[in-house]
């Protein structure tokens, strides 16, 4: 279907007033682009595409670009014409073309929790996110002396060493202050923690409880919140730890 060349200057124009107030992303709008320079600008209202074709095109992944169509979609900027095995065919409208309310609800890609049955094999130093779970558990408190932390003064500690034990599970990990961090060096656990209450750091009951702390740790009861994280089902299947859920 050959339509009329629109000019690209006006379109541009109008399409990065439009794209804030549909709150457009900024692969949102490189989609756009990539699909509206295969159709308008060739004199084509719709374009048939196929993921993987799209993906190559932009460069962004086969999931970020599906997404990007799906919202696309939603808010009225390309026109579903077809979806077969073949691909999506489209009709990529005109910013001046596009309905002031999207037509409908607006997806959201959704978010994948880590499964339960392999959460106990996880390396929690391989992500940010499972780096934060760690903290989130300690809820911002040194899991050794007790002190407030904050983001620059945190850092993650092996409770037996990484020279005794190559562990990265929840079940050796902990929050804690850079000074608790370099004192502990490659003592055990506990003996910083005694060091800590002769120190007048600790008081009885604390040190009593933190001893208590460190079993649980150790034995499994302390496993931090199941951090979820977009796209996390992709980044788990390609480092062969989880399938997606
Ligand atoms: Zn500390």
């Amino acid at each position: 279907m050959k339509t009329k060349k629109p000019s690209a200057e006006r379109v541009w124009k109008q399409f990065e007033d439009l794209a804030p107030r549909l709150r457009l992303s900024i692969t949102d709008r490189v989609v756009y682009s990539h699909l509206f320079r295969h159709s308008r600008l060739e004199g084509k209202l719709r374009l048939q595409f196929s993921i993987l074709w799209l993906a190559r095109g932009t460069a962004l992944s086969h999931n970020t670009v599906r997404w990007a169509v799906r919202r696309l979609i939603a808010r009225g900027v390309l026109r579903l014409v077809e979806r077969s095995k073949a691909g999506h065919v489209v009709e990529v409208r005109l910013p001046e073309q596009v309905p002031a309310a999207p037509p409908g609800p607006i997806p959201r890609r959704p978010l994948c929790p880590i499964r339960c049955d392999t959460f106990e094999e996880l390396d929690f130093l391989k992500h940010p996110a499972l780096r934060r779970a760690v903290h989130l558990r300690e809820r911002g408190r040194c899991f050794y002396c007790l002190n407030r932390l904050t983001a620059l003064t945190r850092c993650l500690d092996h409770v037996i060493p990484l020279v005794e034990l190559q562990d990265n599970s929840y079940r050796n990990l902990v929050s804690c202050c850079r000074k608790c961090n370099s004192h502990k060096s490659d003592l055990p656990a506990a003996d910083l923690l005694r060091r800590l209450h002769d120190e007048r750091r600790l008081t009885v009951v604390e040190l009593t409880a933190r001893l208590r702390a460190l079993d649980a740790l150790v034995a499994g009861k302390l496993p931090p919140p199941k951090p979820w994280i977009p796209g996390s089902a992709r980044f788990y299947k390609r480092r062969r730890l989880l399938a997606p859920a």
